[in-house]
C-alpha cells in the first residue's frame, strides 16, 4: 500500500535531517511540465527541480535511454573505459567549447574540482568571488558562496574575497599575487536572478588575461538551454578557463561536469582528482539522451522565445508589488517589494509550483518544453493572487 501524505511526512520528521524547508505536498509522479501529488492533485511546474528538468519530467527519450542502459551496464568505476562516457565527453566538449571534461555528480562537486584545478594550475590559494554568489555547500564551494548564514558556522573556510557583482573594476582591484582565480556565475541564480550588464563578462575576461588569472564560470544553473543559449557564456562570447555545470545535465539524473582549456586541464595529472560515480554509464546515457532531446526539439531556441513571452506576460500583471522583472530565456525573476512566501503558498494551492529566492524574488525556471497555455495559466493564477 502506498503511503499517504501524513505517513510520508512523519517518516521525514523522524528519520531525515531537518535541513530543508519543504512545501507541504508529497509528489508522486510528473510528466512534461505537470507534477502530480499523492492525492492526485496536479500542478504546473515553474520550478522544474530548480532548473533541472529542462526537457520536462520523465521525457520518454531519457526514460528509454536509462532503461536500456540499466539493463546493460550501470557502473564500473573509472578504473575502466566505457563507451557512453567517451561519447558524452566529446559532445559536451563541443557544446561548451572547452577541451577537456571531468565528470562528477553535482554542482558543488564540479565547483570543488574547478577550485582544486585553479589552485594547482596557478600555484596560488585565494579566490575572488562575487556578492550574492552561490556555488554550493561543500567546503570549497562554500568558501566562495556569499551568504554569511551559510558560511559562518563552518569557518575557517578557504581564503576568498567578495567583490560586488557586475563591477569589473572591483575584480581588477582585488586581483593580487595570491589570487588563484576569479569565480562567477554568468547570471546569478540563487542570488535573485541577476543579469550583469552587457560587456561585464568580456571585461572580466580581459582583466583576467591581462593579470594572468584564471577565470572560472559556474554554469551549474544556466546550462543546457536554460537562458536561451546552450550555456549563458555565449551571451557574452567569452570562453572561460574553467567551467562547471550540473543541474540540467542528466535530464533529471544526478550529473555534473567540470571543463577546462587544454593548458589548464594539463595541470591535473593522474591521481590529482577522482570521483567513484563520476561519469558512470547510467548517468552518461541519461545525459546523452538529454542533449539529443534539447537538439531535436530545438529547446534552446524555444527557451529564448518562451522567455520573452513570459516576461511580456509578467509585465502585463498588476504592478502593485512588482519592483522589477528580469531574465534571459526561461530563467526569469520577478522582484517584489514584499516577501514572496505567501504568493508561493497561494499559487501552490491553486495548482502552480513557483520558487522564491533571496526572499523577495519569484523565480521562474520551468521545463523548456512548457506550453504557452501552461505559462498563461501560471501567470493568470499569479495575477489573481
Ligand atoms: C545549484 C548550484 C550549485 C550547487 O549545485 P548542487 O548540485 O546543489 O551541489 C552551484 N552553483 C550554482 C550556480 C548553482 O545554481
Amino acid at each position: 500500500m502506498a503511503l499517504n501524505y501524513d505517513e510520508i511526512v512523519r517518516k521525514y520528521e523522524k528519520y531525515i535531517f531537518q535541513t530543508y524547508t519543504r512545501q507541504p505536498i508529497a509528489i508522486k509522479k510528473a510528466c512534461g511540465a505537470v507534477v502530480t501529488d499523492v492525492n492526485g492533485k496536479e500542478y504546473i511546474d515553474c520550478v522544474a527541480g530548480i532548473a533541472v528538468n529542462n526537457v520536462g519530467h520523465c521525457h520518454p527519450a531519457v526514460v528509454d535511454a536509462i532503461k536500456r542502459q540499466a539493463e546493460q551496464l550501470i557502473h564500473v568505476s573509472n578504473l575502466y573505459y566505457t563507451e557512453k562516457q567517451a561519447l558524452l565527453a566529446e559532445e559536451l566538449s563541443k557544446l561548451a567549447m572547452l577541451d577537456r571534461v571531468f565528470f562528477c555528480n553535482s554542482g558543488t562537486e564540479a565547483v570543488e574540482g574547478a577550485l582544486k584545478l585553479a589552485r594547482k594550475a596557478s600555484g596560488k590559494k585565494e579566490f575572488i568571488a562575487t556578492e550574492h554568489a552561490f556555488h554550493g555547500r561543500t567546503r570549497g564551494a562554500l568558501s566562495v558562496t556569499h551568504k554569511e548564514k551559510y558560511r559562518k558556522p563552518f569557518e575557517p573556510l578557504a581564503p576568498a574575497v567578495f567583490v560586488p557583482y557586475n563591477d569589473a573594476d572591483a575584480i581588477r582591484a582585488a586581483i593580487n599575487e595570491n589570487t588563484a582565480g576569479v569565480i562567477l556565475e554568468p547570471m546569478q541564480g540563487e542570488g535573485g536572478v541577476i543579469i550583469p550588464s552587457d560587456g561585464y563578462l568580456k571585461e572580466v575576461r580581459k582583466i583576467c588575461d591581462e593579470k594572468d588569472t584564471l577565470l572560472i564560470l559556474d554554469e551549474v544553473q544556466t546550462g543546457f538551454g536554460r537562458t536561451g543559449k546552450w550555456f549563458a557564456k555565449e551571451h557574452s562570447g567569452i570562453i572561460p578557463d574553467i567551467m562547471t555545470t550540473a543541474k540540467a545535465m542528466g535530464g533529471g539524473f544526478p550529473m555534473g561536469a567540470m571543463l577546462a582549456r587544454e593548458e589548464v586541464a594539463a595541470n591535473f595529472v593522474r591521481g590529482d582528482h577522482a570521483s567513484t560515480f563520476g561519469g558512470n554509464s547510467l548517468a552518461c546515457a541519461a545525459a546523452l539522451a538529454n542533449i539529443e532531446v534539447i537538439k531535436k526539439e530545438k529547446l534552446v531556441k524555444r527557451s529564448e522565445e518562451l522567455g520573452d513571452y513570459l516576461i511580456k506576460k509578467l509585465e502585463g500583471l498588476k504592478k502593485d508589488y512588482v519592483k522589477e522583472i528580469r531574465g534571459k530565456g526561461l530563467m526569469v525573476g520577478m522582484e517584489l517589494s514584499i516577501k514572496c512566501e505567501d504568493i508561493v503558498n497561494k499559487a501552490r494551492e491553486q495548482g502552480v509550483l513557483l520558487n522564491c529566492t533571496s526572499e523577495s524574488v519569484l523565480r521562474f525556471v520551468p521545463p523548456l518544453t512548457i506550453t504557452k497555455e501552461q505559462l498563461d495559466t501560471a501567470v493568470s493564477v499569479l495575477n489573481e493572487i
